[in-house]
């Protein structure tokens, strides 16, 4: 952990800024980042990864979620595919695709499609064996990596279930067309892509096909959310060091910000917003570690709690900064934007909302 560490500090740093003004990050930082096992640090030693822990994971996506949410994204989707991966594919499967994903390959997840968003029950890709081989078709909206990635794990109908299929961006048929500014994350590579009749190897359909549509993809979106909530962890606590030194060094009406009381009291539900986050992304991994019946539950609320108190929280950072915070290359305008999309993805809150009091 502690490398892994030290490579995200020395490879992002303060960068983030401009990267997110770029809309791009350098390909070449994902490539060194995936090449040394940080981008899915939970794949198994024996894969070729760094062999984390969930919590261990959860850290070190929290330290990248503070730095660079564009990059923190990557991380969720590079991990979410190796997870599906693990969790579907064969041994077959599992050795000869882990070791891209930790040797320097790029992967997106695709589920959304412009018709299925938070009902992921109306997706339309078709996935058809056609003798050795199988044809995917479809389209698929707001891929995270879209821009970047060789791989993309499609999910689709496959005769009366669903399945998922590992594709190529190479492959003939496979259009990737970039989403232009979006509010945040700026340069994490949101991407349209459109399957036309994509003809891969059937070896690249993950497990048995004709599955439940609603396990494969909460089992898929169980990691997904584990990482976002970390990554809220991380944008909580720039947001907070953030407020709490500026609100410490400017002086207004006679001391300083911070020792005006209503200032303080942002500070205060900073602080309490970043702890209520870790401790619940704490409880999601020790459930993840411990092979808890209880983890998709805990993820849901992981990152629910993770995502609404990290879009509170970074908008009571510009309100700390003030006039400082203002502007678009600053760190807390940046999570300010980046946050409020936590709250839309991989389970928008009022999807979360759902499946808690489902659970209640
Ligand atoms: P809609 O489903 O149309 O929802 C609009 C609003 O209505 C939301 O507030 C929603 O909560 C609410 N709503 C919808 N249904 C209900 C309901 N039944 N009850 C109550 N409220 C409801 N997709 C991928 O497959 N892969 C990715 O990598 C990926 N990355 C993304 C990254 C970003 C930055 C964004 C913005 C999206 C990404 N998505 C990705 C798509 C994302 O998963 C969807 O945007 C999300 O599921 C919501 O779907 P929608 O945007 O179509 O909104």
């Amino acid at each position: 952990l502690g490398s892994a560490r030290e490579l995200v500090s020395d490879r992002v740093g303060d960068r983030a800024g401009e990267w997110d003004r770029a809309g791009r990050l350098p390909l070449d930082l994902l490539r060194d980042l995936g090449s040394a096992g940080v981008l899915c640090a939970q794949v198994p030693v024996k894969d070729g990864g760094l062999g984390l822990s969930s919590k261990e994971n959860g850290e070190l996506t929290a330290h990248l979620g503070a730095l660079c949410g564009s990059t923190r994204s990557v991380a969720t989707s590079q991990g979410m595919a190796a997870w599906v991966i693990t969790r579907l594919g064969s041994r077959r499967q599992r050795t000869a695709f882990l070791p891209r994903l930790t040797g320097g390959e790029l992967a997106a997840v695709a589920f959304s499609e412009p018709e299925a968003g938070s009902d992921l029950a109306a997706m339309a890709t078709e996935i058809r064996r056609d003798g050795d081989d199988v044809v995917v078709s479809g389209e698929k909206v707001w891929i995270t990596v879209g821009a970047y990635a060789d791989l993309v794990v499609v999910f689709g109908r496959f005769g009366d279930g669903a399945a998922a299929v590992v594709v190529p961006t190479a492959a003939a048929g496979v259009v990737v067309e970039r989403v232009e500014d979006p509010l945040g994350c700026r340069a994490a590579g949101h991407a349209t892509v459109r399957l036309d009749s994509v003809r891969v190897p059937a070896d690249h359909l993950l497990g048995a096909a004709g599955q439940s549509l609603s396990l494969l993809v909460t089992s898929a979106l169980t990691y997904g959310r584990v990482s976002i909530a970390w990554g809220c962890v991380g944008i909580l606590r720039s947001c907070r060091e953030a407020a709490a030194s500026h609100a410490r060094s400017r002086t207004q009406s006679g001391k300083p910000l911070a020792e005006h009381q209503l200032v303080a009291e942002h500070l205060a539900e900073l602080l309490v917003a970043e702890q209520v986050a870790t401790r619940m992304c704490e409880h999601a991994s020790t459930c993840w570690d411990d092979g808890s019946p209880d983890l998709v539950i805990a993820s849901v609320l992981a990152k629910h709690v993770a995502a609404t108190n990290a879009a509170r929280g970074a908008a009571s950072a510009v309100q700390v900064l003030g006039s400082a915070g203002a502007r678009d290359g600053h760190p807390v305008a940046r999570a300010y934007r980046d946050a409020k999309l936590m709250e839309i993805i991989e389970g928008s809150n009022e999807i979360c909302r759902l499946l808690l009091a489902g659970a209640a």
